[in-house]
């Protein structure tokens, strides 16, 4: 008698498979963004997203100023055509110590980057266009009246906003912020984001780094995994440990991460295998979003809500938990901080290899991108794709990312790729 099969990982079209741009929609739905404000100090303000949009109270450049080391004068004194016109030396403009003096026709002021531009002046010769001679110079008629000069307001006015509600300070804007004088920034509370692994196999590293593993056992890789991918997004990490392969113990630790953060993020126990108590305990406590992806690695995700605090149960593979933190764990922690920028950048390049795929789901596999010595870019896989090989991870710079539908890549086809450089 032929075996009743049941849908697996193993095939490549299961129509009860949710896809993935479908999972993300309801997930972004679904989402609360924070709401409480805090004021840090600009240093604390790092990797912080913007609760207010910024308005800056002063004005960019401060004052008129001089973009080159040169010569300020009156552009009515620009000699024309082939000629050549003589002026006197009046005095120096540094950076921070301006010269009290006006411009009179037939005066220059020698003035260096940054300089206030004297009172009476417009345009700036550079040093390398000047003929000195005692206490004057000789210009001729090449530089433009208008010249090399920086004007008040040019890059910033008082009241303009700066920086929209919404942006993730990083260091080009935390160094504008310090730029306006300011030195408290309002940003959003950070979320509060709970993780623990599943699973009778386990070994915590806090009680078995270095010792034996008993049979069938392995160390807990995921949690470490989770706490770094989560330190770069800058949340507030609360870990919950191991936690057993049991109804109750999964019920226990649900109901404590629920309690004491916004989001929670677990690995492993959420397949339909007989030890997987993840998605059966959110669903029986709150509720369960989805839980079966047509993507690979990752098909069994659970996405779901206890108590107003949202669950994301990953696989157990170690890629996997990668994966699925990058493609939907990383987007919805940014959208909860109030980031306008959730997406992480991709584009397309040419796949150096053929890649087996049958179409169904979409595959992230671990790729190397390199850049040829004619600055093409191209993008190999890492090798052997095993869901538990977080090796390669390791030898990895990019996803390829490829789309349900594709039935496979031959060398020179274009490909989508997600570098790691772009997400975090
Ligand atoms: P599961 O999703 O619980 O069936 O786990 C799938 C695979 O991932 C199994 O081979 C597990 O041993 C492995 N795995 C689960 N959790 C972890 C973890 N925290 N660290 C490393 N491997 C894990
Ligand atoms: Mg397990």
């Amino acid at each position: 008698m032929a075996i009743e099969k049941q849908p697996s990982c193993d095939d490549p079209i299961e129509p009860a498979l949710l896809p993935v741009a479908i999972a993300l929609q309801r997930m972004q739905a679904a989402v609360s963004v924070i709401e409480e404000i805090e004021t840090v100090s600009l240093r604390d303000s790092l990797d912080r997203v913007l609760a207010a949009d910024l308005k800056s109270p002063v004005q960019v450049p401060a004052y008129t100023n001089s973009a080159m080391d040169g010569y300020a004068i009156n552009s009515a004194d620009l000699p024309s055509g082939d000629s050549e016109v003589s002026l006197t030396i009046l005095g120096t403009a540094w950076a921070g110590r301006p010269v009290d003096a006006e411009l009179k026709p037939g005066e220059a002021v020698r003035i260096m980057t940054g300089g206030m531009m004297p009172t009476g002046s417009d345009t700036v010769v550079i040093q390398e266009h000047v003929q000195v001679e005692g206490d004057s110079i000789t210009i001729d008629s090449t530089t433009s009246a208008g010249r090399n000069v920086r004007h008040a307001g040019e890059d910033i006015n008082v009241d303009d906003i700066v920086l929209p509600q919404g942006t993730l300070i990083n260091p080009a804007e935390l160094g504008l912020i310090a730029s306006l004088g300011m030195d408290q920034v309002q940003v959003k509370r950070k979320p509060v984001v709970a993780f623990f692994s599943t699973g009778d196999e386990l070994r915590a590293l806090e009680t078995h780094a270095g010792k034996a593993l008993g049979p069938g056992e392995i160390f807990d890789s995921n949690r470490h995994t989770l706490f770094a991918l989560l330190s770069k997004l800058n949340v507030e990490l609360v870990d919950l440990g191991v936690v057993a392969d049991t109804q109750e113990a999964t019920r226990a630790a649900v109901i404590k991460a629920s309690q004491c953060a916004d989001l929670v993020i677990t690995s492993g126990g959420v397949s339909a295998g007989q030890a997987d108590f993840v998605s059966k305990t959110i669903e029986e406590l709150g509720e369960l979003t989805f839980w079966k992806l047509a993507m690979r690695p990752g098909r069994p995700l659970a996405c779901g809500i206890v108590n107003n605090c949202r669950f994301f149960g990953l696989p157990g593979n170690p890629v996997a938990v990668m994966v699925t933190f990058y493609e939907f764990v990383q987007p919805t922690i940014k959208m909860m901080m109030g980031c306008i920028d959730t997406e992480s950048p991709r584009f397309t390049v040419t796949s150096k290899e053929a890649i087996r795929k049958v179409p169904g789901r979409i595959e992230y596999q671990r790729g190397v991108l390199t850049t040829s010595e004619h600055g093409v870019v191209s993008v190999a896989t890492t090798g052997k794709q095993g869901a538990g090989r977080l090796s390669s991870m390791c030898l990895a710079n990019c996803l390829i990312v490829l789309p349900a539908e594709c039935d496979g890549i031959k060398p020179g086809d274009s490909v989508q790729v997600q570098p790691f450089f772009g997400l975090v």
